[in-house]
């Protein structure tokens, strides 16, 4: 925890002996027998010593893209339950809505009194909203100080309708994450060819979302650590089932 691993060392015969790592202003070198990677492939093989040029090259291009959210706590949500399901409170029942309106920037937003109702103090009289956006780090939306980001999203709410006006909003909390979305363009039509190349190191391990370059669900990520102890215990360096989780076809997150 608190760590930065910044270099991955492998020796003359292909094999990853350790990591580097920054913690507390130190670098700090740790060997290991196997190296189970969720860092972002991209980081991963830049941080990679004697790395062929072609496959340092698709690394590089991974895309990504990155994720702002901000909670607003409100009092009260404009929007009618029209369901049987019951909700505690004035709200609809949804735990997230897609919105699909091209006149405001908002990609989704969540209602976390849905999620559980732990995460809110005062269920009854406060609605807890999430509001997200896709964007790119460093670009104008990622740019903008918190109170600047939270007023846009506020006032988007507002031309929705969820809210009658920005002054109701009682709180808010800004997020930004980086790398939250692995994206299947530029480089990553090569993707198999450099996950070959990893594959031939062979006490080297990649799971989870980024560490795949593969847009994961939590299941499917803690799934390829459940593979990748096994490989371990059964001594295989073969990791096709490590990589096979998540490729089934009929798997879509619409279901
Ligand atoms: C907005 C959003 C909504 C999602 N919703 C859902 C959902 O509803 N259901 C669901 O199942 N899944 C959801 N997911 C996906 C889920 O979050 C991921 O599949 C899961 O978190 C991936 O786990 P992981 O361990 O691979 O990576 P992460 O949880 O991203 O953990 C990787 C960790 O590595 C750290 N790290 C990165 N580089 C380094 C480095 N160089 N040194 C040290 N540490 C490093 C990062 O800081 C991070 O803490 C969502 C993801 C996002 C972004």
């Amino acid at each position: 925890m608190n760590a930065k691993v910044t270099g991955i060392r492998k020796d003359s015969r292909n094999i990853a002996v350790g990591v580097t790592y920054e913690q507390d202003g130190k670098v700090i070198s740790l060997d290991g027998d196997y190296i189970i990677s969720s860092m972002p492939i991209k980081d991963l093989v830049a941080g990679m010593n004697d790395v062929p040029e072609k496959y340092a090259e698709i690394a590089a291009g991974l895309p990504y893209r990155d994720y702002m959210t901000v909670g607003v706590l409100v009092p009260y949500l404009n929007l009618k339950n029209e369901t049987n399901i019951p909700t505690v409170g004035n709200i609809v029942p949804d735990d997230w809505v897609y919105v699909h309106d091209r006149n405001v920037k908002m990609g989704r937003f969540q209602i976390y009194n849905n999620w559980s109702p732990y995460l809110v103090k005062d269920l009854e009289h406060t609605v807890w909203m999430g509001l997200e956006y896709f964007c790119n780090e460093g670009d104008s939306m990622w740019s903008m100080t918190d109170e600047e980001f939270a007023r846009m999203a506020v006032s988007e709410m507002v031309r929705m309708k969820l809210i009658f006006k920005p002054e109701d909003v009682l709180d808010f909390h800004v997020e930004r994450v980086k790398k939250a979305y692995p994206a299947y363009f530029d480089t990553y039509e090569h993707m198999d060819e450099l996950r070959d190349y990893l594959n031939t190191i062979p006490n080297l391990f990649c799971v989870g979302r980024n560490g795949q370059h593969r847009y994961n669900n939590l299941d499917h990520s803690m799934c390829t650590s459940f593979e990748t102890v096994k490989d371990i215990l059964a001594g295989t360096t073969d990791k096709t089932n490590v990589w096979n989780v998540n490729t089934e076809k009929e798997y879509h997150e619409e279901k």
